[in-house]
C-alpha cells in the first residue's frame, strides 16, 4: 500500500494473493488493509490537501503531463501486468493503457481551464464573483474489469482539480493500481496527495469512506448494488457522490441497416474484454427480415475467436474474472434456454485445450430471447449475445428503454431521421450511432437511471471534483 508517500505493509502484516484468471496461478501477494490503513490514508490526504490545492494549476498540470509520459513509456509493462491479473488479451490491455494515459493528458490541460465568472448585479455597489474550488479529500473505489483506465478516470481529474485522494482498487486487480502508484511516485507526487489501500474485504474500507468526516467526496465505479449501498452511507454526511454503475445496453439494428456491417460491429464490441464491460450490448434487436443473415455473419465471426491466455498471440477471448462469473453467465444461459431461447453457438464452460484451470466461457449466441428471461434484464458480464427479433420499428424505442439501466445504447441505421429519433429518444447517457466506440477522454462518460450519477472525462469530469463558491462583494466597506 502507498500511504503518505511510503510503501507499507498492513499493520498486522496480513496479505492476500492475486491470481491469474487464465490458469489460477498466484502471481503475487499484496497487503490486506482495512479500517486502520484507510484511516491513515485519509489523515495523509487531509494533511496534504492545503499543500496540493495551493499549487498553481500549471504545477499540477506539469505533474499530470509527467504521469502521461511515464505511462506511455511503461506501456508494455503495464499492459502485461493487466493481462496477467485481469485476463484480457494483450492488445486490448495495451489499448486500455493508452486510453488510461489519455485521461492524464486531457486533465493536464483541463487543470488550467478551471474558470470562475463574474455576474452583473442589479445593485450598482455590488459585484458577484463565482469561483471553483477543489471539493477536498476524495475517496475512490474502482472495479477489476478496466483496472487502469477506471483509476485514471478518477485520479487524473481529482488531482487536476486540486483534491487529494485515497484509492481502493478491486481485490482481483490490485497490481495495476500498484504500478500506477509507482508512476505517480516517480512523477514527483508530494507525500499524502494520492494514497493506495489494498484490501481483500472491501467493507471496512468502504465503511471508513462513508463515515469519515474528513472525506468530502466518494467516487465509485462498480455494480449498482454496491453503488447504492455506498451512496446511502455517504449521504448521511452529505458527501459529494459520483457513481459509474452497471448497464444493460440495447443494440438496435434497424430495418434499413446493413446487417453484415452491424454484425461485424456487434462482434467487436460485445466480445471486448469477454463481455465484461459496463457498455457491453446485452439486448440485440434485429428486424426479423434480416435476422438470418445477421446471425450467419455473427456466427462466422464467433467461430474465429480463439479463447485462451491473453499473453498468447492470436487469442481474442480471455477468461472471466472468477468462478462466480462463470456460474452467473451459465445460469443466465440455462434460464434462457429453459424459457425457449435457442442456442446458435457456445453455451458452455471451456474445459479442454488446457483451459480447465482458468475461467473460460465459450462465445455464445442465443436466438429467440424474450423479456421474461433473466438475461433480458440482468447485466450478463460475459460473452453472450442475446438476440431478439422485432417486426415494428415503432415499438423499438419503448422496448429499448424498458430497463432500469441507462448507460450505453447502440443503433445501426442509414437514415439520418431514424438516427436522430433514437439519439433523442433513448434514455441512456452514451449513444453509439453506427459506432461501437463512443468513448474518449475528451467525451463525457456516464449513465442515467440506475447506471449512476455524474460523468467522467471531458470538462464534466473535472466538475465532479469542484465546488462552486459565490462571493457577493459590496463596494461600501
Ligand atoms: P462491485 O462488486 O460493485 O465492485 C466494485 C468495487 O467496489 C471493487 O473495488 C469492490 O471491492 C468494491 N466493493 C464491493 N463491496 C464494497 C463495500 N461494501 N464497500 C466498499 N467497496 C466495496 O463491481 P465489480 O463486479 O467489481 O465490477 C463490475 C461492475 O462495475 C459492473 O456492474 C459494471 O457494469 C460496473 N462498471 C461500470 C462502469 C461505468 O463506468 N459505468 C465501468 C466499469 C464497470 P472488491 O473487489 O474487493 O470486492
Amino acid at each position: 500500500m502507498f500511504i503518505n508517500g511510503q510503501w507499507i505493509q498492513a499493520k498486522d502484516q496480513k496479505e492476500f494473493s492475486v491470481l491469474n484468471p487464465a490458469n489460477g496461478n498466484v502471481i503475487s501477494r499484496v497487503p490486506d488493509g482495512g479500517e486502520i490503513e484507510a484511516g491513515m490514508a485519509v489523515t495523509a490526504a487531509g494533511e496534504a490537501l492545503p499543500i496540493w490545492s495551493s499549487q498553481t494549476a500549471y504545477q499540477r498540470s506539469a505533474f499530470l503531463y509527467e504521469v502521461h509520459t511515464l505511462m506511455m513509456g511503461n506501456l508494455e509493462h503495464l499492459a502485461q501486468t493487466m493481462t496477467q491479473e485481469q485476463g484480457k488479451p494483450i492488445q486490448a490491455a495495451r489499448n486500455e493503457v493508452k486510453y488510461g494515459a489519455d485521461f492524464f493528458l486531457w486533465f493536464a490541460e483541463e487543470a488550467k481551464r478551471i474558470y470562475g465568472r463574474t455576474i452583473p448585479s442589479s445593485r450598482g455597489d455590488q459585484r458577484f464573483l463565482v469561483a471553483k474550488q477543489p471539493v477536498g479529500v476524495v475517496a475512490a473505489i474502482t472495479p477489476w474489469n478496466y483496472p487502469i483506465s477506471m483509476i485514471a478516470r478518477k485520479v487524473a481529474p481529482a488531482l487536476a482539480a486540486g483534491c487529494t485522494l485515497v484509492l481502493k482498487p478491486a481485490e482481483a486487480t490490485p497490481l495495476c493500481a500498484v504500478e500506477i502508484f509507482k508512476l505517480l511516485e516517480r512523477a514527483g507526487l508530494p507525500k499524502g496527495v494520492a494514497n493506495l489501500v489494498t484490501a481483500l474485504d472491501p467493507a471496512p474500507v468502504g465503511q471508513v469512506f462513508m463515515t469519515d468526516k474528513r472525506i468530502a467526496k466518494l467516487t465509485f465505479t462498480g455494480s449498482t448494488k454496491i453503488g447504492k449501498l455506498l451512496a446511502r452511507g455517504a449521504i448521511v454526511q452529505m458527501k459529494r457522490v459520483s457513481l459509474e454503475l452497471g448497464g444493460h445496453a440495447p443494440f438496435i439494428v434497424c430495418k434499413d441497416a446493413d446487417p453484415v456491417h452491424a454484425a461485424k460491429g456487434l462482434s467487436l464490441v460485445k466480445f471486448l474484454n469477454t463481455g465484461q464491460a459496463c457498455i457491453s450490448p446485452n439486448r440485440i434487436y434485429v428486424h426479423s427480415t434480416m435476422k438470418a443473415l445477421f446471425l450467419k455473419e455473427l456466427k462466422e465471426k464467433v467461430v474465429q475467436m480463439i479463447p485462451g491466455n491473453g499473453m498468447t498471440p492470436g487469442v481474442k477471448i480471455g477468461p472471466l474474472v472468477n468462478a462466480a462469473a462463470i456460474e452467473k453467465v451459465d445460469n443466465q444461459v440455462k434460464d434462457a434456454l429453459h424459457h425457449g431461447a435457442s442456442l446458435v453457438i457456445g453455451g458452455f464452460r471451456i474445459m479442454d485445450k488446457g483451459l480447465d484451470k482458468g475461467y473460460f466461457y465459450a462465445p455464445t449466441i442465443l436466438d429467440h430471447v424474450i423479456p421474461k428471461m433473466r438475461i433480458y434484464r440482468e447485466e450478463t458480464f460475459g460473452p453472450v449475445v442475446p438476440v431478439i427479433s422485432y417486426e415494428d420499428e415503432d415499438d423499438l424505442l419503448k422496448m429499448a428503454n424498458d430497463t432500469d439501466y441507462g448507460l450505453a445504447a447502440y443503433v445501426y441505421t442509414k437514415a439520418y431521421s431514424t438516427a436522430m429519433k433514437f439519439f433523442e429518444g433513448l434514455n441512456f447517457g452514451i449513444i453509439g450511432i453506427n459506432d461501437i466506440n463512443p468513448t474518449s477522454a475528451a467525451a463525457p462518460f456516464g449513465g442515467m437511471k440506475m447506471s449512476g450519477i455524474g460523468r467522467e472525462g471531458s470538462f464534466e469530469g473535472i466538475e465532479e471534483y469542484l465546488e462552486t463558491k459565490l462571493g457577493g462583494f459590496s463596494l461600501n466597506a
